[in-house]
């Protein structure tokens, strides 16, 4: 199943060939709280863009919509203007067709990326653009760095008629979601998914099937979703991560906010109704 993330679009991910932009390329311009510089609502092209805004130097070409490249660069003081907008990339699918919001998203995914590896972990020097693949190369040791991606496990778990959702201390809009968490090295998926709800709720769990992933470039996850049967315990709500975690009967859902349309939570919760109501 696809989530809106991961829908087939006319955005493809580049190479890593890189080349100079054309006056038609795109140009993503990102900051360190997930904006986006827009110009008249819009992705700016090469053409259109201030030049003093960007540097050119740091354009790195990741990828295509419609066959025209898109570059991505970043500015941590992005400012507005009458043309000049900072947009929300989490929101911006609100306003954006399928292949801009996709592209934004790795857009912000690579931009972290590249600010976070400026320099060789091995030897300290600098690292550079590979022309043949997407990774950094240091021209003098070498050293090949791919781009960052932190494995994530969350989980939708089920009891009989109810689910389990949890608020999270993080979340100020009230939202209840499934349990999720990083995958610690030397962990099978199953197995972080088993400590995790263990350590945030108290509970045991069965029956873990894999149901879909998506990227979460906030800034480098990718989020692997589950659906699981409760086997045994009390909730014992961890207070360090939750705010509240409780069973809820699907008729229930509609009192409480969900997770957003864009997340891979509501997609699971939105897979575990539907499969429910077939079995009615
Ligand atoms: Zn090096």
């Amino acid at each position: 199943m696809y989530t809106i993330f991961n829908q087939p679009s006319q955005f493809t991910i580049g190479s890593g060939k890189q080349i100079a932009p054309l006056a038609e390329s795109f140009v993503f311009i990102v900051d360190n709280k997930n904006n986006i510089l827009l110009l008249n609502n819009q992705v700016p092209t090469y053409s259109k863009i201030d030049k003093s805004i960007i540097n050119s130097t740091t354009l790195f070409l990741f990828g295509y919509i419609n066959d025209v490249a898109c570059y991505c660069c970043f500015d941590d003081n992005l400012q507005s203007n009458n043309n000049l907008a900072i947009q929300n990339i989490k929101a911006s699918y609100q306003m954006f067709s399928l292949e801009y919001f996709q592209a934004s998203l790795l857009a912000n995914h690579i931009v972290y990326w590249l600010r976070t590896h400026k320099f060789c972990g091995l030897c300290g020097n600098t690292n550079h653009f590979s022309n043949k693949e997407l990774s950094l190369k240091c021209t003098s040791c070498n050293n090949t760095t791919y781009p960052s991606i932190a494995p994530c496990v969350i989980g939708l778990i089920y009891n009989e008629d109810k689910i389990l959702l949890a608020k999270n201390n993080n979340n100020t809009n009230n939202v209840y979601s499934c349990i999720a968490g990083f995958v610690n090295p030397g962990e099978s998926l199953e197995r972080a998914l088993e400590r995790e709800v263990h350590e945030e709720v108290g509970l045991k769990i069965k029956n873990i099937r894999y149901i879909s992933s998506q990227q979460w470039p906030f800034p480098h996850s990718l989020m692997m979703g589950f659906i699981a049967e409760y086997d045994s315990g009390e909730i014992k709500v961890d207070y360090n991560e939750l705010s509240d975690a409780r069973w809820f009967k699907l008729n229930e859902l509609d009192q409480i906010n969900l997770p957003s349309e864009i997340s891979i939570a509501n997609h699971l919760i939105k897979h575990y109704i539907l499969c429910n109501d077939n079995k009615q």
